[in-house]
C-alpha cells in the first residue's frame, strides 16, 4: 500500500487540513497567511468548502489572511502571480519589492513547487525516505527533477 494516494501530476494534491485527496483544481482552495506587517509567512493548500469531506467549509484555516480558488495559482498565470510575492518585476520600479518575510522563503518555495513542479506533490512524502536510504547522487537539486521524483515515487511510494 503506497505511504500517500497515487496522484495526478499538479490536478491532484493532499489537504493539508484533513489529510485528505483534492481530486480536482475545481475542488481546492489556497490559503494565504500574513504577519502584522502583511509579509506572507505561510501557504497552504486545503479543501474548497464544498468539497471538503469535513462539511462545509470544514477543511479552511480559521486564521486565514487571504484566500482563493486553487485554479489561481495554477498554469502560466497562477505562476506569475505567486512570483509577485518575490518581485513585482523590472518594470514596477528598480528594487525588488518583495511581499514575504524573509525568514519564509521556504514556505513559499514549497508552495510553488507544489503547485508547479509535476510529481512534486506525491514525491514530497518519499523524498527523505529515498535521501535516508542513501539514494541521492549529491546533487542538491537532484530530489526535485522528474527524473527523481518518478524514480522515488515508483520505488518508495508502494
Ligand atoms: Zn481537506
Amino acid at each position: 500500500m503506497p505511504k500517500v494516494p497515487h496522484l495526478k501530476p499538479l490536478e491532484q494534491w493532499i489537504c493539508d487540513s484533513c489529510g485528505q485527496i483534492i481530486e480536482k483544481p475545481e475542488d481546492g482552495w489556497f490559503e494565504l497567511f500574513r504577519d502584522a506587517d502583511q509579509r506572507f509567512v505561510n501557504f497552504k493548500i486545503v479543501h474548497h468548502s464544498l468539497a471538503s469531506p469535513l462539511g462545509e467549509g470544514g477543511c479552511y484555516s480559521p486564521d486565514v489572511k487571504g484566500d482563493m480558488h486553487l485554479s489561481e495559482v495554477l498554469g502560466p498565470d497562477g505562476l506569475t502571480y505567486l512570483l509577485s510575492f518575490i518581485d513585482l518585476g523590472i518594470h514596477h520600479g528598480p528594487e525588488a519589492k518583495t511581499e514575504l518575510h524573509p525568514d519564509h522563503i521556504r514556505e513559499w518555495t514549497d508552495a510553488v513547487r507544489r503547485l508547479h513542479t509535476p510529481h512534486f506533490e506525491e514525491g514530497r512524502f518519499v523524498i527523505s525516505d529515498a535521501m535516508s536510504a542513501g539514494d541521492v547522487d549529491g546533487h542538491p537539486l537532484r530530489p526535485y527533477t522528474q527524473k527523481s521524483l518518478t524514480r522515488y515515487i515508483d520505488e518508495y511510494n508502494t
